[in-house]
């Protein structure tokens, strides 16, 4: 860096630090300016990555102005927020960051009917949506990502999505708003008749600029005449009425022109019934040419599932059964077609259109399906909407990559143009992939770039050239629903051309004189291949997660070991060297690379992924935080020493390892198995902590503390004495009593069992007892024999042992690796003959499943325990496919509310547990979409964590709990969630193998 530029960085870095102390006297909210939070804000969805100077989290809309007008004082840019969703990389700038998400997500007032409602802009819209089922209204707009993303980030993207042919752009239903303007001064759009103040400038201005005879020309001849459009500014969106409404030219206009405090938004009815057709077709072309006939039938939506979508999704498991209900064969791609109609009869009618539309017109489809119930239709949309997260998900360099993806042109063109893209991008050796709104022209193409090649990366302006130059022709908009940001406002010139374009500087100019609200997009941008996210090194091909420590843990000591300093310096300033250059090089990198950043880990209200944002609402505490920063101290971004610093660890600590990220997110980032590995790095360097000692070797001191011990062991477990101790000594939470021991062990009564039976013809199998259930609840594992005995299984052993699970969640990987040994050498003679080896505790059975794999991975006996393993309610889901359970069963009619295991959950659902539990005649299950119950093994106990472990319980499972009726029975396999929901509401949960034993009738129970 030359002194100059030095100079400059050291003044703007005093400029920032003399802002942020200001700031804190006027903002009752949050501020940071720490290294980790400027990381976690640095990226968005695209692939850009940007160092903000700080984040702002304003509690009030004053706080917002106070910022805004302070930043103005200070000359500082500012980047209003919402969840960092876009994808062409204008959430993240060089500025103080807004973030509206955590506390202004209120909806105001809704107006039912005059149809509108008044929001702060961080509520989500998914969120905003649930608020008005109830009047049985919405907010048309629907993009993918709705059940994250903002209404602020909407507005401002002039988002869309699968239904814009019936609902048009988020600008079509923005009515009002209140802004801030770059100094800090409010404004209400549309202005009062006569508005007074600095803001009359603006107004004013603008009026002047619209009411040029030449300006309107300039407008109507370069504005793109397809009505899917959010790029550029909006001045044409002005010329339709004497009384132009300034709200339309800042939707669209990406935080670069005003920050909004407050939207009125009209609303549309909620479509009384739908039907989805699922028209399978052999080739795109073919696909793509029927679409403008298709429209002929007025649908609400077409949309494309494409090839490598399809392919993808048979790969996982969850989607394969989805696409299983409702595809036919293996067609190479779909185009689903949704009608929408005020009765059944109204759908099944335009889908019968559809099909004749078809059949006439010859238009090659080789079939048509129907998806007509809700679950069917979710199915369906649900794949759709996997289809970006899976296509992101391709492990390796090669990814589909952001940046011509968003251009629509009329769909009469859209085969053409997709087919010349395709043999442009051929000619360079780029694959492509597509998917999405067919039916409004903008079908969503990522070339697959390897962004560790230079000559790959030179490529992308030379694609999105091509592109642009297509969609230009055919009269179409560059971006059509995700906005300019970085990865296109660098075309705008060229695309809109010069005096277009010198108008929408005008407009910015208007707006914001000092440029200081998200600088650099939409006009004056840099080039599209600057500001890129920083990747790790590359790494190499390693399959194995655990395997590779030994490997790669001396090089990271080292480096941990040479610059530990965990300094606030960033190697992003001015001269900073790039550690990265010696970081690990392994399947962590690879795993970390996952994340892309579409943050569906920051959904709020459904799933399970991730119950400490849910919680905490912070960024920081989502998965994509976490793997934010690991990636940052793996490419240079932080210092490297920071992979083992302190501070990534407080990162970390509030992840439960609950896996619903694993199953939940797009690209299956696994946020529990990398803690585990952060875990492994960090003793390293610290030391291993006495509490995770503790809660790892849970097993052996529960081994020495039951059987006749268990009466002392109980005795000081539940003193005064003994519950402060364990506070002082092993930082426990005092409110939670652990649980007791038990005083006849399961082994104990496994072994004084009289009768074991030999093993028989029929149904056989071996139990698995997990530590938990063996000291702690053996009544449990008694139940579970009592069951199967009763109805014809033989049990014909019982293992119980460590399965381990406590240890991979603590990171003592050495003692892990060493406890699956063992249980992989115990139980191989079991599956050798082919005995099932069924599990009662989920997370313990399902280890064998899942982390053994990383534990041993050159032992193929795993693979043989693993595909014999199966959790109780798997395997009485698959007996009674088998065998007629029925006969078994008192007919006493029962409710049972369900609540799921996190692990369950990711690996295997709950649909076994659900079905289990609804043999006995009359026994009717309702599932919880509880999350995860908050206790995740030993988290709960932990005293710095018990109250975040409650307010996780408290969010969905305790509630429910404590509704349900007396008599209900309350069902969940997990150890810590029963504990938990008896410590939180007071009610008992039985194990599904207690509850199916006391649902037999008296004269087959023992
Ligand atoms: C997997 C995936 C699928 C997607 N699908 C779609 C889709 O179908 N359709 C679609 O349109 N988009 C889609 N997007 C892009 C994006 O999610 C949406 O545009 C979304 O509306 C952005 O909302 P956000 O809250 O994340 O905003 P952010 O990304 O945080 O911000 C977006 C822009 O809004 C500005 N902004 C935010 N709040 C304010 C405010 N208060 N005042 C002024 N400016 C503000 C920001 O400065 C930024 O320029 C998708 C993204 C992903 C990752
Ligand atoms: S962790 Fe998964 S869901 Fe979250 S941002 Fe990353 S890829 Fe998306
Ligand atoms: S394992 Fe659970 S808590 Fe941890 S990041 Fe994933 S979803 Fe969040």
């Amino acid at each position: 860096m030359g002194a100059r530029l030095l100079l400059r960085w050291m003044v703007d870095q005093a400029k920032v630090k003399a802002f942020v102390a200001d700031c804190r006297r006027h903002v009752a909210g949050e501020l940071r300016d720490d290294l980790y939070t400027r990381v976690l804000y640095s990226t968005d969805a695209s692939l850009y990555q940007v160092m903000p100077h700080a984040v702002v989290i304003p509690r009030t809309i004053e706080d917002v102005i106070a910022a805004v007008a302070l930043a103005a004082e200070y000359g500082l840019p500012v980047l209003p927020r919402g969840a960092g969703t876009s994808l062409a990389g204008q959430a993240v700038n060089e500025a103080l960051i807004i973030d509206f998400t955590r506390h202004l997500d209120a909806i105001v007032e809704i107006n039912p009917d005059e149809r509108w409602v008044r929001v702060q802009p961080g509520v989500v819209v998914d969120d905003l949506n649930a608020s008005l089922r109830p009047h049985s209204l919405q907010f048309g707009p629907d993009p993918a990502s709705s059940d994250r993303s903002t209404v602020g980030g909407m507005v401002a993207n002039n988002a869309t999505g699968s239904h814009s042919l019936l609902y048009g752009m988020t600008a079509d239903h923005v009515q009002a708003m209140e802004v801030v303007l770059a100094d800090g001064s409010r404004l209400a759009l549309p202005p009062s008749a006569n508005p007074t103040g600095g803001n009359i400038r603006v107004v004013t201005g603008i009026k002047e600029l619209i009411a040029d005879s030449a300006n309107r020309q300039i407008i109507r001849e370069g504005t793109p005449h397809y009505w899917r459009r959010c790029g550029g500014y909006n001045l044409d969106r002005l010329m339709t009425s004497d009384t132009p409404n300034l709200a339309q030219l800042v939707c669209g206009s990406e935080g670069t022109l005003a920050v909004m405090t407050e939207i009125t938004l009209g609303l549309v009815p909620r479509p009384a019934h739908t039907g989805l057709a699922l028209v399978h077709f052999d080739d795109l072309p073919t696909a793509l040419a029927a679409v403008p006939a298709m429209l002929e039938t007025q649908p609400a939506a077409v949309e494309l599932i494409d090839h490598l979508s399809l392919t993808l999704c048979r790969d996982v498991l969850a989607y394969a059964r989805l696409l299983a209900s409702v595809v036919d064969g293996h067609p190479y791609c779909l185009l689903v077609v949704e009608f929408q109609g005020d009765d059944e009869a109204a759908v099944a009618d335009g889908i019968q259109q559809l099909e004749e539309r078809l059949r006439r017109g010859r238009l090659g489809a080789s079939h048509v399906t129907r998806a007509l119930t809700p679950e069917a239709q979710r199915a369906v949309w649900g794949v759709r909407k996997a289809g970006l997260g899976l296509l992101m998900s391709m492990k390796g360099d090669v990814k589909p990559v952001p940046f011509i993806e968003d251009a629509a042109v009329p769909v009469a063109h859209l085969s053409t143009y997709v087919s010349q893209i395709e043999a442009y991008c051929a000619e360079l050796g780029t694959p492509v992939t597509y998917y999405a709104h067919a039916g409004a022209g903008c079908l969503h193409i990522r070339p697959l770039i390897n962004r560790r090649r230079a000559a790959e990366v030179a490529r992308l302006p030379d694609i999105a050239r091509f592109a642009a130059g297509l969609v230009h022709g055919y009269g179409g908009a560059i971006s059509s629903e995700h906005g300019d940001g970085r990865a296109r406002s660098w075309l705008n010139e060229s695309f809109y051309g010069p005096q277009l374009y010198d108008l929408f500087r005008q407009v910015k100019r208007i707006f914001d004189p000092q440029n200081r609200l998200n600088p650099g997009i939409i006009v004056e941008a840099a080039s599209m291949t600057e500001a890129m996210r920083a990747l790790p090194e590359a790494p190499d091909e390693s399959r194995v997660w655990f395997g590779d420590y030994e490997r790669i843990d001396g090089q990271i000591l080292r480096i941990a070991k040479q610059g530990n300093t965990h300094s606030q310096s960033t190697t992003a300033g001015p001269g900073g060297s790039n550690p990265a250059s010696s970081a690990p090089a392994s399947g962590f990198v690879r795993a970390v690379e996952m994340c892309n950043g579409a943050g569906v880990c920051r959904r709020l209200t459904t799933g399970t992924m991730c119950p400490s944002f849910m919680v905490t609402r912070d960024e920081e505490h989502s998965t994509r935080g976490r793997a934010n920063a690991l990636r940052a101290a793996l490419s240079g971004v932080l210092p490297a020493a920071e992979l083992t610093s302190p501070r990534m660890a407080a990162t970390m600590d509030l992840c439960i390892s609950c896996k619903a990220c694993k199953a939940e997110c797009p690209s299956a980032v696994d946020m529990a198995r990398l803690k585990s590995a952060f875990l492994v790095r960090y003793y390293a360097v610290h030391g291993v902590p006495l509490r995770a000692r503790f809660f790892g070797h849970a097993a052996t001191l529960n081994r020495l503390g039951s059987g006749r011990m268990a009466p002392a062991t109980n005795a000081v477990l539940r003193s005064r004495l003994g519950r402060r101790l364990a506070a002082r000594v092993l930082g426990l939470a005092p409110e939670r009593p652990l649980p007791l021991l038990a005083r006849e062990p399961f082994a104990a009564w496994w072994g004084r069992r009289s009768s074991a039976p030999a093993l028989p013809d029929g149904e056989a199998v071996m139990l698995l007892i997990d530590p938990f259930t063996n000291y702690n609840h053996p009544e449990v594992g008694i139940a579970a024999v009592e069951f199967l005995t009763a109805v014809g299984v033989a049990v014909v052993a019982a293992l119980c042992a460590d399965d381990g699970r406590a240890l991979i969640s603590k990171g003592l990987m050495g003692a892990a690796r060493r406890t699956a040994a063992q249980v992989v050498d115990a139980l191989t003679p079991a599956a050798e003959q082919g005995l099932l080896i069924v599990g009662l505790e989920p997370s313990g059975l399902l280890t064998l499943r899942d982390e053994y794999f990383h534990l041993l991975p050159d032992d193929p006996r795993v693979a043989l325990v693993a595909g014999q393993a199966r959790t109780f309610e798997e395997y009485v889901d698959e007996l009674a496919a088998r065998l007629d359970l029925l006969p078994y069963f008192n007919a006493v009619p029962r409710r049972v509310l369900l609540h799921g295991h996190c692990h369950q959950k990711a690996l295997v659902g709950t649909g076994p547990a659900r079905r289990a539990l609804s043999l006995p005649p009359g026994y009717t299950v309702e599932e919880v979409d509880s999350g995860c119950c908050g206790m995740a093994g030993s988290f709960g106990y932990e005293a710095e964590h018990y109250a975040i472990s409650m307010q996780m319980g408290e969010r969905r499972l305790l509630p429910a709990v404590r509704a349900a009726a007396t008599g209900t029975i309350i069902a969940a396999a997990g150890v810590s969630c029963r504990e938990q929901i008896a410590q939180g509401s007071g009610r008992t949960a039985l194990h599904p193998a207690q509850i199916l034993r006391d649902a037999l009738r008296q004269d087959f129970r023992g």
